[in-house]
């Protein structure tokens, strides 16, 4: 949560957020009816509790990291080039992802895309124009372009990807979500390396952060980290920003 927080905060601009579907019955994601809860006539929906078929979940799970790497190169590559062709010197890319496990048992996506600029903003447009097109082809489901028509201050879009990982019960205790805890898949985000170089904010800082905390606190003897390092990790401690590094 920190680290998508303080890398959607380092872009400051306007942004979008959207979110790509797993694909539906039509491409095998059946639903379990041994595992329905409603009546029987009654449409299944994950929202009512019904569950995608184990087997077909799974296999579609498995495969959706590669066909994601596959759809958001090519997607790139469109928009990239659309950008070009206006002539603009830039190359685009997604500033974040996260997957979160949809109740139904199959894994969406949510990206983040800028739209400071007008060329952040035409390389957002076709970035979603080509997935809406292709993701059939990569086994997804829908992506709603809706959310390119008000773009919002990035700092919604970081509080809205922190609830999906996380949330304050009502009790004021920590819950941590089932997308957390769901086993096999490492990598549950991602963030532009151009924000991270920015913020400093990667789990390896927030990790040294941790050591500089206990051994303030006495735990430990020396953190054993190179100045850099520890600059970093004192600030991340603090809540600073980041210095820019020296020449
Ligand atoms: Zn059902």
């Amino acid at each position: 949560m920190r680290k998508i927080r303080e890398n959607v905060l380092a872009y400051g601009g306007l942004a979008a957020m959207l979110t790509l579907t797993a694909p539906g019955e039509a491409i095998g994601l059946v639903w379990d009816h041994a595992r329905c809860t409603h009546r029987v006539g009654e449409r299944c929906d994950g929202r009512k509790g019904c569950k995608v078929d184990e087997r077909a979940a799974d296999q579609w799970n498995e495969r959706s990291r590669a066909e994601w790497r596959r759809l958001n190169r090519l997607c790139k590559q469109h928009a990239d080039r659309r950008v070009a062709q206006l002539g603009f010197e830039f190359k685009g890319g997604v500033l974040v992802y996260q997957w979160e496990l949809q109740k139904r048992g199959v894994w969406h996506l949510h990206f983040v895309v800028g739209m400071e600029t007008a060329a952040e903003r035409v390389w957002a447009l076709e970035y979603v124009k080509a997935m809406r097109e292709l993701s059939p082809m990569c086994l997804f489901g829908f992506v709603d372009s809706k959310p390119l028509r008000s773009p919002q201050p990035a700092r919604k879009a970081a509080r809205y990807l922190g609830k999906y990982l996380a949330k304050w019960r009502a009790d004021g205790t920590f819950e941590v979500s089932e997308t957390v805890t769901a086993a096999g898949r490492t990598l549950l985000t991602y963030v532009s390396r151009r924000l991270t170089q920015r913020s400093c904010c990667t789990m390896r800082s927030l990790r040294n952060a941790r050591v500089v905390w206990a051994w303030l606190t006495g735990l430990i003897l020396d953190p054993s980290l190179d100045p850099w390092d520890e600059l970093v990790a004192v600030c991340l401690l603090d809540r600073m920003p980041v210095p820019l590094r020296g020449p």
